[in-house]
Order: structure tokens, then sequence, then C-alpha cells
């Protein structure tokens, strides 16, 4: 299995254009890895998690036909992860060649801003619409998935997702803080080959921060996936979603990181599972 990291930034993008900070100043001059767009990443090439403002640029860069994606699944409606006005861009008449609807998973307020943004006539046509609910597993055209809760947004369902497919499993696990005691249940006894997570945050002195998770957040989660062997044999924990808050450079963070065998992830890199 292939999963492909199209974006790895915050909501900013890492440089943030705006900023003169010194981590956005540094990002610019070394540029490389340092740069990164909005975060999502693509299974196979048919499934899609989180849909930001970046995905023409990334299908660009990398060459992919999003025509070719089955299965959209957006994790919540923060303006990094979904970017719903250019699923226009698939509507009938806009592009050619299509021969099966792309359909898109995710909580009430996403399905709910997709409809309106798209016309209704190409519903069942270019697009079907799922609304998914915490913990209730669905079977999509590639996968089967289940919902998890994430703690980031207060007034939003923010999902994360556990994906079953072709025998591995994978956890997609941003945006989120230390996860919700709920989603901890459903992880334990689980046996995870990929567990991609929210690294926001350089240090932050908290081993179990809210909204986001930072460096000691990270290396708390990986020894409970230790204490409860949620991590397959080979199993790996990739992280992801870097702010140029944090500071820290792609250097700074796999600095942090290599000792305990967890990789960082840049727009680009592939892992074959
Ligand atoms: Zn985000
Ligand atoms: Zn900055
Ligand atoms: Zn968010």
């Amino acid at each position: 299995m292939k999963v492909h990291f199209l974006g790895t930034a915050a909501a900013e993008g890492f440089p943030n254009p705006f900023c003169k900070c010194q981590a956005c100043v540094k990002a610019r001059e070394l540029g490389g890895r340092n740069i990164r767009s909005r975060t999502s990443v693509m299974i196979d090439e048919v499934l899609k998690v989180d849909f930001p403002p970046d995905t023409f640029f990334h299908a660009t860069r990398d060459g992919i036909d999003l025509g070719e994606v089955q299965d959209l699944l957006i994790t919540h409606t923060h303006y990094d992860h979904y970017n719903p006005g250019d699923l226009y861009n698939r509507i009938e008449g806009f592009a050619h060649g299509i021969n099966h609807p792309l359909h898109i998973y995710g909580n009430d307020l996403a399905m709910q801003g997709i409809m309106r943004e798209l016309p209704h006539s190409q519903v069942g046509k270019r697009f079907v619409y799922h609304r998914v609910l915490p913990f209730k597993q669905i079977e999509t055209q590639t996968a089967k998935v289940t919902p998890l809760l994430a703690d980031h947004d207060q007034l939003e369902t923010c999902l994360l997702f556990y994906i079953e497919k072709d025998g591995k499993n994978i956890l997609y696990g941003n945006d989120t803080g230390w996860f919700p005691e709920d989603t901890w249940e459903f992880l334990k006894g689980k046996k995870i080959d990929l567990a991609i997570l929210d690294c926001t945050g350089a240090y932050n002195g908290t081993k179990r921060s809210r909204n986001h998770m930072c460096i000691e957040t990270i290396l708390e989660v990986q020894r409970v996936f230790q204490e409860e062997s949620i991590l397959n044999e080979g199993g790996q924990i990739i992280v992801t979603h870097f702010s140029h808050n944090s500071g820290f450079l792609h250097e700074e963070f796999e600095e942090a990181f290599t000792p305990y065998g967890i990789k960082v992830a840049y727009d680009g890199m592939i892992i074959n599972l």
C-alpha cells in the first residue's frame, strides 16, 4: 500500500507567507523539506484524506490524476482541511472522462457545506455524500473506515479515521490533542501498521496537550501504544501538520523524533506499507 503525504503543514503553511518570525525566515532561506503545504494524505491514489486549499498544487506537483480518487474523507471543516469550492472542478462539463462519482464522507458541517457549494444536479453522477458518525464503521469503495473522536475544535465534531485496507491498519490522527477516552478505548486491542499523528507544536511542557499534539504528547502516545501493544510488529508512527509557531525546522523535528524511531513527514513523502 502506498501512503503519499501531499502536505504536512498546519493551517498557515510553513513558512507562513505573511510571517517574519525566525522559523519562517529560515525556512524561506533553506527551502527543501522546510517548505510545507496544508495537510492531506493520499492512499493508493484512490483514497484521500482532506481537501486543503493546496490540492491543485499537490496534484500538479506530484502528477496526480484526482479524477481517479474514489473516496474522500473529511476530518473537519477548518480552512486548511476543507476547501469545498474547488470540488466544483469535478462537475460535468468541467471534468471530462470521469466514469464514477467521488464519495465524500464527513460530519454534518462538512456535508452541509459541500451540498451548499456544489450543484444538486451532480449528486449521484459526480458526487455521493455520506454523513458519518464517531465509532460507526463504514464500508467505502476502497476501505473499511471507522471515524474516531478528536479533541480539537470544541464547537465541531472533529474526526480522526481508523482505516483498514488490504490487510493494513492506518490511524489518521490529525487534527487532535491527546485522544479522548472513547478513542483510546477503541484503539486498545487494535494493531496499527501506521499511525499518522498531529505535531503542530514543538516542546510545550505538557504530555497531554489539548487541541493539537506537541513533541511530549506524541512521545506519551507512543508510550501508551507500547504499553497496550497497539502498534503491529513493524508498525510505525509518522508525525505531520507542523506549525511555524513551533519554531522548529524539519531537521530539528528529526533530531527530536529520530531517537524514538518516529518519522517526520515532509511534502511529497511516500511510504510503502
Ligand atoms: Zn489543521
Ligand atoms: Zn512564522
Ligand atoms: Zn483544525
